[in-house]
């Protein structure tokens, strides 16, 4: 029998962050993987989206820019274009993860791989014996009893990035960030979009603030939603759908979106082996997938507490720490709206704001909508990982102008 000391099966984040770790401290590495080398986060999650959403972004203010001097024709859009750059994206960095294996000498077999103990992986009906099995194969989309994918009315976020046309209307059920960013997307490309909700406000998992917030950004942006409020039924006409909602409205359109979280794939369950990343089943994230690799591997510690949400479109959405609505002591907090900075008046992206709240001098959460969120939320992540003081922030030299300044603002209304 071969004799590998890792053998990791999926080659998503934390499968691939796995294998180069092991690899990069000389241990003998066999992976497997299935389907695509890359995982969920590179072919149909993190990747594909950030890139359709960089051109819905684009057309979106370039078409709803005129008092910027700009002037774009609303119906100038060439969405074959946008899927056929999308693909090469995904392919180009598909490509440099398999060179990465090869350079760093891991062996990789395209095959469903089974555990058969915690030192035996099977495939293609060959027995491999590894020192230590890493399961890292992740997750798909959830499916909820009587709203069955059927891949042509009733679409699986993999369907909508497989879209060669765009619908003209789709409903969306589930407001996380899966939810989020398609509705941003789509309504961008001018798609009719109404997002259904059971939860009281949008993004539920969010601070309240930036719940609101959201939600009247959308308003502002014509994208329709429902709170409170979930399907009844869906019922197929010829080339469309009906949707029943439970506050008695009735939605035609041309297909729905599920958004409504992801389970973790199966695979034998065996003592001795160790499972990460959305196959773990706690926070399904591709950097928390890829940090629980490194730690697992090269005894990187991490705090799973200080793993940042991210949510992506024009504004960014980021938060951190706690929420308001959960604190249950005395806290101090700080909100400014982003318009209170020069930046947001170059960039004409107004709508937006940043909460900081603290506590014994410490940032305990923060929570921004605003351009450039993604990095604003890290330079938080940095300070609550390395206990810095509040103090010790306010001495810190902000550039000017930036969105950056918002956290010194914030910190220095800190009540
Ligand atoms: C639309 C969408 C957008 C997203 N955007 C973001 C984002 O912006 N940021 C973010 O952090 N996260 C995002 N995510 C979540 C992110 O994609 C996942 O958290 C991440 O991919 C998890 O990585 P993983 O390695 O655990 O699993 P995966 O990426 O799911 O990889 C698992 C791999 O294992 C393979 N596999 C499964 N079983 C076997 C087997 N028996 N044998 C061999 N191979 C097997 C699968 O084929 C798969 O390739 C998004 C997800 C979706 C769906």
């Amino acid at each position: 029998m071969e004799r590998y000391d890792f053998g990791i099966i999926g080659s998503g984040p934390a499968g691939y962050t796995a294998a180069l770790s092991a690899a990069s401290i000389g241990k003998k590495v066999i992976l497997f993987e299935k389907d695509l080398i890359g995982g969920v986060c590179l072919n149909k999650g993190c990747i594909p989206t950030k890139t359709m959403l960089h051109s819905a972004e684009i057309f979106y203010n370039a078409a709803n820019s005129l008092e910027l001097g700009i002037c774009v024709d609303k119906s100038s859009l060439d969405f074959s274009t946008i899927i056929e750059r999308k693909k090469s994206v995904v392919e180009k960095l598909r490509n440099g993860l398999e060179r990465s294996f090869k350079n760093s000498g891991i062996i990789t077999i395209n095959s469903e791989a089974h555990i058969i103990d915690k030192n035996t992986i099977e495939a293609d009906g060959i027995k491999y014996f590894c020192s230590q099995i890493i399961a890292a194969v992740g997750s798909k989309p959830k499916i909820i009893d009587g709203l069955e994918y059927d891949h042509k009315y009733i679409l699986s976020s993999d369907d909508v990035l497989n879209f060669e046309k765009l619908p003209e209307k789709i409903v969306i059920i589930g407001s996380g960030a899966i939810g989020i960013e398609f509705s941003r997307i789509l309504s961008a490309f001018n798609v009719d979009v109404t997002i259904v909700e059971i939860a009281e406000n949008l993004l539920p998992n969010a601070d309240i603030d930036i719940s609101k917030r959201v939600e009247r950004i959308f308003n502002t942006r014509g994208i329709k939603f429902f709170t409170k409020t979930s399907v009844k039924k869906v019922e197929k006409l010829k080339d469309k759908i009906k949707v029943f909602l439970s506050n008695n409205e009735i939605i035609e359109s041309d297909c729905m979106l599920l958004a409504v979280g992801r389970t973790p794939n199966d695979i034998e369950k065996v003592d001795g082996v160790t499972y990460i990343g959305d196959a773990a089943g706690s926070i399904q994230l591709a950097h928390f997938a890829s940090k629980q690799a490194l730690n697992k591997i090269i005894q990187i510690p991490f705090d799973e507490n200080l793993v940042p949400s991210i949510i992506y479109g024009s504004p960014e959405i980021a938060w951190i720490g706690k929420r308001e609505q959960d604190i249950q002591t005395t806290y101090q907090k700080a909100m400014i709206p982003i318009s209170a900075l020069a930046k947001s008046h170059c960039d004409n992206a107004l709508d937006g704001m940043i909460k900081i709240l603290a506590k014994d001098n410490k940032i305990i959460g923060a929570h921004i909508i605003s351009n450039e969120a993604s990095s604003l939320i890290q330079q938080i992540v940095i300070a609550m990982q390395t206990n810095t003081t509040i103090e010790q922030l306010k001495a810190v030299c902000f550039g000017h102008p930036t969105y950056s300044e918002g956290i010194f603002d914030c910190l220095m209304r800190l009540k």
